[in-house]
C-alpha cells in the first residue's frame, strides 16, 4: 500500500457497535470483565487503549515498522529508550542534538551512570574512532536541529551492527513521509509527534517504532511502568492529523525549496543552510536516503543584533519554539531552543547568535517569501 493511502487506513477499522468510520476517542481509565478474568484484551487505561492502538499502528505503518507505541511527548518517548540501558553503559549521541534531548541526557540521565559521547555522527571515521568496549547505543538525528547535517543511516547501521550496538534515529524533522530509518536498518524510530506528524501545532506527543520483537516488548514493558501515556483525546487528534501528512508535506517542501531559490541570491544573507540545496556539503547524500528535504531552513545572518531585527520584523512567521506545523514560525535557536547547550559546544557546530531558524507553514509561498524579503530591508 502506498503511503497516502495508508495514512488514512493504517491501524483503523469501522468501529463495531456503530460502524463509525472515525475510531472514537475511548475516553476510558479501565474496562468491564464480563466474567472473573475473562477481559477482551483492555484491562487498565495506562496500559492500553483503543484510540492510542489505532494510532501505535498507524505510525508503525507509516514508519514500514511493525510496533509502534505512543508516549505523552517526544521527550518521555527519548526517556523510555533511554532507560533501555543500564549504569555502565556507554551511549554516542550526534553532537547537535535537540536541546531537550542533550539536557536530559547530560543534566538527568548521566546521574545515573550512564556514560554519553557527543560526536559529529556525519563524520563515519569519527564515529569508529568514539566507539567503546561499553558502547551499546547510537543515538543520532538527521538532518540535525538547526544545522541540518546528514549522517548515513546505511553506513552507520552496518557499523552498529558489526559491533551488537543499537541504534536510534530521530526522524522528527523528515515526518515519515520523506524518511524511513528503519528501512536502513536502524533499530529504532523516534518522532517528536507535535511537529510535522500531527502538524497543527495543539498536541504535544511522542513515539517509538521498530520492526524487532525484542525491543518492542521491553519498550512496551517501559512505557506501561513509567507511565508517560498521551491522553485519547491527543491520540485521537494525532490520528487525524496523520490523515494528510502527505500532502502537508509536500507542501512544507514546495515552500521551503521556493524561498531557498529566493534566498540564495540574496546578499544580507551570509549562510543558507537546507539539505534540498545543491550546495549542502551533503545534498547527494540526502537524496539518497530522503525522499524530500522538508520545510526547515537556517539562515545565518551574521551577528546576534542581525538575528533578533530580522525576527522581530517577520509578520506572517511569527516567533515560536517548535516547528513543523502548518503555520510558519521562526526561532532563534541560542537564545529559544539551545540555550541549554554551552556555548563552546554551540561553536564547534555553527550554532552561531547570528542563526535564524524557519519553520515553513504552508501558507502561500509568495506571501511567505514578501514576507521575508520585508524582514531583511531592516537589515
Ligand atoms: C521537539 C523535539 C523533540 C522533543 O519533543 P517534545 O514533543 O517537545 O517533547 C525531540 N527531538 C526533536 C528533533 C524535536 O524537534
Amino acid at each position: 500500500m502506498k503511503f497516502a493511502t495508508k495514512q488514512i487506513h493504517a491501524g483503523q477499522h469501522p468501529e463495531e457497535t456503530t460502524g463509525a468510520v472515525i475510531t472514537p476517542i475511548f475516553q476510558t481509565s479501565t474496562y468491564s470483565n464480563e466474567k472473573l478474568g475473562e477481559s477482551k484484551g483492555y484491562d487498565y487505561g495506562r496500559t492500553i487503549n483503543p484510540t492510542r492502538v489505532a494510532l501505535e499502528n498507524n505510525l508503525a505503518a507509516l514508519e514500514n515498522g511493525k510496533y509502534g507505541f505512543c508516549f505523552s511527548s517526544g521527550m518521555a518517548a527519548i526517556q523510555a529508550i533511554i532507560t533501555l540501558f543500564k549504569p555502565g553503559d556507554h551511549i554516542i549521541c550526534t553532537n547537535n542534538v535537540y536541546g531537550g534531548t542533550y539536557r536530559l541526557f547530560e543534566l538527568i540521565i548521566k546521574n545515573y551512570g550512564l556514560e554519553f559521547s557527543y560526536i559529529d555522527t556525519s563524520d563515519l571515521e569519527e564515529l569508529k574512532k568514539s566507539i567503546k568496549p561499553n558502547t551499546k547505543f547510537i543515538y543520532v538525528e538527521t538532518p540535525t536541529n538547526p544545522m541540518l547535517n546528514i549522517t548515513d543511516m546505511k553506513k552507520l547501521s552496518e557499523l552498529a551492527k558489526s559491533k551488537n550496538i543499537l541504534t536510534c534515529v530521530d526522524n522528527t524533522f523528515m515526518s515519515p513521509y520523506f524518511q524511513n530509518p528503519l528501512d536502513f536498518g536502524i533499530d529504532i524510530v523516534n518522532h517528536s509527534s507535535t511537529k510535522y506528524i500531527n502538524g497543527h501545532s495543539d498536541v504535544i506527543g511522542g513515539c517509538l517504532v521498530t520492526n524487532d520483537e525484542k525491543i518492542a516488548e521491553r519498550i512496551k514493558f517501559l512505557q506501561n511502568s513509567i507511565g508517560a501515556v498521551p491522553s485519547p483525546f491527543d491520540c485521537w487528534l494525532i490520528l487525524r492529523s496523520t490523515k494528510t501528512l502527505a500532502q502537508r508535506m509536500k507542501a512544507h517542501n514546495e515552500n521551503a525549496m521556493a524561498i531557498c531559490e529566493v534566498l540564495s541570491n540574496e546578499k544580507k544573507i551570509q549562510k543558507l543552510f537546507y539539505p534540498g540545496l545543491e550546495t549542502h556539503p551533503q545534498y547527494e547524500l540526502a537524496k539518497s536516503q530522503m525522499r524530500g528535504f522538508g520545510g526547515i531552513i537556517s539562515l545565518e545572518l551574521g551577528s546576534f543584533d542581525r538575528a533578533v531585527n530580522f525576527c522581530n520584523a517577520l509578520k506572517l512567521f511569527q516567533i515560536a519554539e517548535s516547528l513543523g506545523g502548518v503555520e510558519s514560525l521562526v526561532c532563534h535557536p541560542v537564545s529559544m531552543t539551545h540555550g541549554v547547550v554551552p556555548k563552546n559546544i554551540r561553536e564547534e557546530i555553527g550554532l552561531t547568535d547570528g542563526l535564524v531558524r524557519l519553520s515553513v507553514g504552508i501558507e502561500d509561498k509568495d506571501d511567505l517569501i514578501e514576507d521575508i524579503k520585508n524582514a531583511l530591508k531592516v537589515l
